[in-house]
């Protein structure tokens, strides 16, 4: 039979064996607060450290239960303040050797089978209230807890915005186990690690030996085997490719929910959902500002000047354009309609704007330098006067 080590929650807590229940109370909050695991996210000594300290917390600040502790060395929920007593002056505590009780059935005693709560957890939740939530969880059965939502960037290129189509992503998100479905543990039983199966413990009350239920398994001597593919925690980490539609007109930094694709819940609480924000391609040709396309298009003098209708390429392919007598450079002539299909409103079409730019021919010849000087001597307006005047 396992024998396990009496634990000094006086010292766990840093108290005399004198402390007032005021000074215990001070003592555990000073320490709860340097240990709580919301301040220590992930620190599994912390967490160990906090454990004790509640366990200290929840015997030392009990009336009853720190009577039976100060009698025995050790707390048990089987032995109440009067037999612990009893047992106590029986023994007058002097110099015998250990006086063995082994296989002592307390639950034989009125009272010996308290139910008062010994979770080590009990004290601790009317002091914290607010603070208390990652501690408790370990230890008490949970309602439903939603899963949380994710969000991610999608870069999807250029056309698959604009006509549509599937794209994917890689996601890591928490998954409900599939071994264990959540529950942490699979079916079947393994030997209690505390008292090895024989689902009795001794412990050391002075110079008694008592043999008590096993806290740990609750005198059964099994415990749950704990699932092995999520350890226990019912959760799984996966990283998934997730594939999703994307409309046509689909805009830059449009945000795709992706319902239950978040976060696996907790106990049957439904899964969280899985937020995509878009982001679109570049073209080379083409520049997207919603649902219009700009696209700079280079016009000769003659077609600017005369006017003419030019090839533009648009998001269909090639289309005419006609560009006005005395167009400017710099000039943006609208296409209706020629833009990106509406993902927001059905059948409507965003335009595309051309900006024309006029090139400037280098004249290699006299003959063309020669006709370009009669042109001017045609057309001797100043582009400049403009300026002049509003100076
Ligand atoms: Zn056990
Ligand atoms: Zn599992």
């Amino acid at each position: 039979m396992a024998t396990t080590q009496n634990k000094d929650y006086y010292a766990t807590l840093g108290v005399k064996k004198t402390a007032t229940p005021e000074e215990i109370r001070k003592a555990f909050r000073k320490l709860a607060r340097k240990y709580h695991p919301d301040v220590n996210p992930g620190d599994k000594k912390a967490e160990e450290k906090f454990k004790e300290i509640s366990e200290a917390n929840d015997i030392l600040s009990d009336e009853k239960k720190r009577k039976v502790y100060d009698q025995l060395g050790f707390y048990s929920d089987q032995i109440d303040p009067a037999q612990a007593e009893a047992y106590a002056r029986q023994q007058g505590m002097g110099g015998h050797p250990p006086v063995d009780f082994g296989g002592f059935d307390f639950s034989g005693f009125g009272g010996g089978s308290s139910s008062a709560g010994s979770s080590g957890w009990g004290g601790f939740k009317d002091i914290f209230s607010g603070i208390f939530s990652g501690a408790q969880q370990q230890n008490r059965p949970r309602g439903p807890q939603p899963g949380t939502d994710l969000e991610y960037q999608a870069t999807v290129d250029f056309w698959t915005a604009i006509r549509g189509g599937q794209a994917r992503l890689q996601v890591h998100r928490q998954e409900t186990c599939p071994t264990c479905h959540g529950q942490a543990h699979t079916g079947g039983s393994m030997p209690c690690p505390e008292c090895n199966g024989t689902g009795q413990v001794t412990q050391m009350g002075g110079r008694m030996k008592f043999n008590i239920a096993c806290p740990r398994c609750s005198g059964t001597g099994r415990t749950a085997n704990a699932c092995a593919t999520c350890h226990g925690e019912g959760m799984i980490h996966r990283t998934e490719t997730v594939e999703f539609r994307i409309k046509p007109g689909t805009r830059d930094g449009q945000r795709i929910r992706l319902q239950g694709k978040g976060n696996a819940g907790l106990n049957g609480g439904a899964a969280g959902d899985l937020f995509v924000i878009v982001r679109t391609g570049s073209h080379p040709v083409f520049t997207r500002m919603g649902d219009d396309i700009h696209v700079t298009v280079p016009v000769t003098v003659p077609e600017a000047s005369l006017g003419a209708k030019v090839d533009v390429p648009t998001i269909d392919g090639r289309a005419q354009l006609k560009i006005p007598p005395g167009t400017q450079s710099g000039q943006k002539l609208r296409m209706r309609e020629r833009g990106v299909e509406s993902a927001q409103r059905a059948g409507q079409r965003g335009d595309q704007i051309v900006t024309v730019e006029v090139t400037v021919p280098h004249l290699q010849d006299e003959r063309s330098r020669e006709i370009m000087r009669e042109l001017a001597k045609l057309n001797p307006q100043d582009p400049r006067v403009g300026l002049f005047e509003k100076l």
